[in-house]
């Protein structure tokens, strides 16, 4: 049997970022993907926003590796030469009604770190963005957008300079915690078993049938895993955006976003649908793109019918299911070692939907102190 100092399992935006962080520590690291190419699951599919950590609750990982992580992405870009830009977020009121919205979004920000925000009367907002309609809007300076793609291909690179290998098509099927180490049983094309030292369980959607599929380690520590669908439509024509535009939340209309690319095309979304497995479809059916329509037009009356193509989707890993409160202590992530299951050397990561894109390079360190 092969014996590897450290696997990590997936090869997504965060299990590279961890594979990163521990290579650079000196670590022996082997990274398995079950796919044929890295990051071909959810870190290809999200709104590559790069967010400041404003909407989540103060103390829980989510803000703390969240602004954290902002902040070393943006250096890290800057160092690097991974395209991004600094573009600045807007939460739009729309009428009367969603003024106190705005005000929530201050002081959770600031309770949670982020202490840039700026209320901007109808006038700014209407100078910022002149084709957003509303009547006033809290600016947040330090969100942005990212090449999702060049950052992976950026930590894949410092990993493997420091000595770190990805092997692609090594679906971990199953393993064993022993006295000696965890032994993981690899599948693909030459299935094989490795003993190792240290296992990181960044396999996203699949960590928690990962989880299960290692035995030595109590199932009862395994939280349930809800999938929640987001579809985006993209925009035909010049996007006449300059930032991200979010409403503010209202619970009769979806609250759909404006996302940028790089590139400077516009989409729209996520919307969020329970799904009970992994299934990327994308079911453009009359009511939803009614829904879409719908709540565009809250802030942007001159959406022209027709103006929508269905884009893509991405799938969240959540830990808080429908009937779970939105912000309550499941929702957060989750990332466990042996204080929670009891086998030294195993960490396992779960309900890593946004932000861990932006939160990547602070998990990635997080991790790395944990073994
Ligand atoms: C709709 C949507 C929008 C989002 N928008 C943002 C955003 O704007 N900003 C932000 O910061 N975050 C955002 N996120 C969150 C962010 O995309 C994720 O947190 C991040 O991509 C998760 O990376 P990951 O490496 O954990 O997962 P993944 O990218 O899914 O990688 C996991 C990898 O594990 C592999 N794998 C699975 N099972 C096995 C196995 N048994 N053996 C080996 N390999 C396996 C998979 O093939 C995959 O490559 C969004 C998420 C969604 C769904």
């Amino acid at each position: 049997m092969d014996t590897v100092d450290c696997v990590v399992i997936g090869a997504g935006v965060v299990g590279l970022a961890i594979a990163r962080a521990l290579a650079l520590a000196g670590r022996e690291v082997v990274v398995l993907e079950a796919e044929d190419a890295f990051g071909t699951q959810t870190s290809a599919r999200n709104s590559e926003v790069i967010h400041a950590g404003l909407s989540y609750p103060a103390g829980s990982l989510k803000a703390r590796l969240c602004v954290a992580g902002k902040e070393a992405l943006y250096d890290y870009c800057a160092q690097r030469g991974v395209g991004h830009r600094r573009i600045g977020k807007l939460i739009v009121a729309a009428d009367e009604g969603d003024l106190a919205g705005l005000d929530h979004y201050i002081a959770h920000g600031r309770a949670a770190g982020v202490n840039d925000l700026q209320l901007l009367s109808r006038a700014e907002l209407a100078e910022r963005e002149p084709a957003v309609c509303g009547v006033a809007a809290v600016f947040s300076p330090s969100t942005g957008i990212i090449d999702s793609h060049a950052l992976m291909l950026a930590y894949l690179g410092d990993a493997q300079n420091a000595g770190a290998t990805l092997i692609v098509e090594s679906p971990v099927l199953g393993g064993q915690v022993t006295a000696d180490g965890i032994v993981l049983r690899v599948g693909g094309k030459e299935p094989s078993e490795v003993l190792c030292r240290t296992v990181i369980n960044a396999a996203g959607l699949h960590a928690h049938a990962v989880a299960a599929a290692i035995a030595g380690i109590p199932r009862q520590r395994i939280p349930p895993v809800h999938y929640a669908i987001g579809r985006y439509y993209t925009m035909t024509g010049r996007s006449p955006f300059q930032h991200l535009v979010y409403p503010v939340s209202r619970e009769a209309t979806l609250r759909v976003h404006v996302t940028l690319d790089l590139a400077g095309q516009c989409k729209f979304g996520p919307d969020l649908r329970w799904i009970d497995t992994v299934d990327y479809r994308f079911d453009d059916t009359p009511e939803v793109a009614a829904a879409f329509y719908a709540g565009i037009r809250r802030y942007y009356p001159e959406l022209r019918d027709g103006a929508l193509q269905p884009g893509y989707t991405g799938i969240r890993p959540r830990l808080a299911g429908p009937d779970d409160p939105l912000h309550s202590g499941a929702a957060d992530f989750m990332i466990q070692d042996a204080q929670a299951h009891g086998a030294p050397g195993l960490v396992h990561l779960f309900g890593i939907e946004s932000p861990g894109l932006t939160a990547s390079l602070a998990i990635g360190a997080h991790v790395a102190s944990l073994v």
